[in-house]
């Protein structure tokens, strides 16, 4: 199998160092920029698996760079991971809304970033494939895709089919953020017209329903909703 092709952009040559170490290390193949230029030059070059992209960068900025990336069609597929000093909604938001797959605040573990990596490599990996699991399970809540049956805690739960399929696109990737309009997006096709207010009434009822556990459908101020990740304890 060959490695994957990882980029680095990032002008801080401490933190440059420190993630090109560690991808190294976990047998990735590298390749590294200090400015947004570069950067982008590299992707068109080298077309990398993923690019890890600094927010704060001298001459173009992270945002700009990942607007390049994702209008470019050469580029327009790489993923995209940004790295954010500033932790404010906005910097996330505009970032999302930019085309990044994910972000991650500084300053972050090596350990974390590594797990974030696989889990977008993994993720544009099954793309398309459409292999949604018969049964999905997270954190007491199961999904029967094949019944469209939604249990808590082996009780059954009377969804609207609009409720369902949100609940469905959240826990196939649990801890992933979904704006309004990325659930629109997925549950678009349903008998229900979905708008982007109305997402917000689905989650209130969706939670509602969900009782006790409704509260793991976490709300992301300023940009949408996702269901509380495998890794964390309830
Ligand atoms: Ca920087």
């Amino acid at each position: 199998m060959s490695k994957a092709k990882i980029l680095v952009i990032e002008d801080e040559a401490d933190i440059l160092e420190l993630i090109c170490y560690n991808l190294e290390k976990a047998n990735y193949t590298v390749f590294r920029a200090k400015t947004g230029e570069n950067g982008i030059a590299l992707a068109r070059t080298q077309i990398p698996d993923l690019t890890i992209l600094d927010l704060m960068l001298p001459g173009i900025d992270g945002i700009e760079v990942c607007k390049k990336l994702k209008n470019d069609t050469l580029t327009a597929q790489i993923p995209i991971i940004m790295l954010t000093a500033k932790i404010e909604d906005n910097d996330i938001v505009s970032g999302l809304e930019a085309g990044a797959d994910d972000y991650i605040p500084k300053p972050f573990s090596p350990k974390i970033l590594l797990v974030r990596i696989k889990a977008v490599l993994r993720r544009v990996k099954n793309q398309g494939k459409e292999t949604v699991p018969e049964i999905i399970t997270v954190h007491g809540i199961t999904v029967d895709t094949v019944r469209h049956i939604v249990k808590c805690d082996d009780e059954e739960v009377n969804l609207s089919a609009t409720e369902y399929a949100i609940l469905k696109h959240l826990a196939q990737n649990p801890g992933w953020v979904f704006s309004r309009n990325q659930i629109i997006d997925a549950v678009r096709g349903g008998n229900y017209p979905v708008t982007d207010r109305s997402v917000d009434v689905q989650i209130l009822g969706l939670r509602k329903k969900l009782g006790k556990k409704g509260d793991l459908i976490e709300t992301v101020r300023g940009f949408g909703y996702r269901l509380r990740s495998r890794d964390k304890k309830d």
